[in-house]
């Protein structure tokens, strides 16, 4: 109710920023993540700039610092997750670049065992067990869509056996790399150069809705790329939108994390 009231608010976007831990092999003795507060609060240092000037304080529904764990970062969004129950659209995304966490928190790591679930599976397990609790009264139907926008066309990957199906880019094929792999990065990277245009173009539609919305705007431009299309129905009117924000602590990501966290508070 309280989640609601607060909702009711700030429209209907919340944002929560997760900083994911350092990973082993990271230098980690210094951080560009000055500082994380309870409230939603996060201040970022700029590496080549000392003092008041080279601070910036960002300020979101909630910040979960790299100790969070996939049971807590869904417990914040259980109840969002729940007003399906109650007819609600609802959408959640992560937002980042990449590697900093938004396969984790969405999906949860490779072969992970119950614990390390993300989102994903913990929303689908929990709205089944509430279904299955409620089933002398209420008969509910659940169906399950999964799709990919690859260069503005969208593929169903449930036709087809799901995450196995996703087309797997330059930067995941690097970490599986063998040593024939500089043929194969430059295919793919002669793809991602299309790709990275149609990403941006998906993004910053995205963002122009999102931001027409948090501003609501009677006109809001959905039609300007597929992403923002098929979210439409998740996006604003009787739906509630949760985005991720992921953002790495060291300190090379400097320039990534500040334009990451600056789209974040564009519409949050
Ligand atoms: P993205 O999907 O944004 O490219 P990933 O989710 O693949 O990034 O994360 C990059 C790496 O960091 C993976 O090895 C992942 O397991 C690890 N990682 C990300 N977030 C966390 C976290 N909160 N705790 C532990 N490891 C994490």
């Amino acid at each position: 109710k309280l989640f609601n009231e607060v909702q009711e608010l700030k429209g209907n976007i919340r944002v929560h920023c997760r900083i994911r831990p350092f990973l082993p092999g990271e230098d980690q003795t210094s951080t560009t993540i000055e500082y994380v507060g309870d409230n939603g609060e996060l201040i970022l240092a700029n590496p080549a700039k000392r003092g008041k000037e080279g601070h910036k304080l960002f300020k979101f529904n909630k910040v979960l610092g790299p100790s969070a764990s996939q049971d807590e970062v869904f417990k914040e969004i259980q109840p969002l997750i729940r007003s399906v129950l109650d007819g609600y659209n609802v959408c959640i995304f992560a937002y980042g670049q990449t590697g900093s966490g938004k396969t984790y928190t969405m999906t949860g790591p490779e072969n992970a065992t119950e614990k390390d679930w993300g989102v994903n599976y913990r929303a689908l397990n929990d709205l089944f067990h509430i279904s299955r609790s409620r089933r002398d009264t209420v008969m509910y139907k659940v169906s399950v869509q999964m799709i990919e926008i690859y260069n503005e066309q969208i593929h169903d990957l449930l036709g087809n056996s799901g995450l196995e199906n996703r087309s797997v880019g330059a930067t995941a094929l690097n970490e599986r790399s063998s040593r024939s792999h500089s043929v194969v990065t430059m295919h793919i990277q002669g793809d991602r150069l299309k790709e990275a245009q149609h990403i941006n173009k998906s993004l910053s539609a995205l963002g122009d809705v999102i931001f027409s919305l948090s501003q609501k705007n009677a006109h809001v431009p959905y039609r300007n790329s597929k992403l923002t299309q098929v979210l439409q129905n998740s996006l604003g009117g009787h739906a509630k939108t949760l985005m991720f924000v992921q953002v790495n602590p060291d300190v090379s990501s400097y320039a990534e994390t500040l334009s990451t966290l600056k789209f974040a508070d564009r519409v949050s």
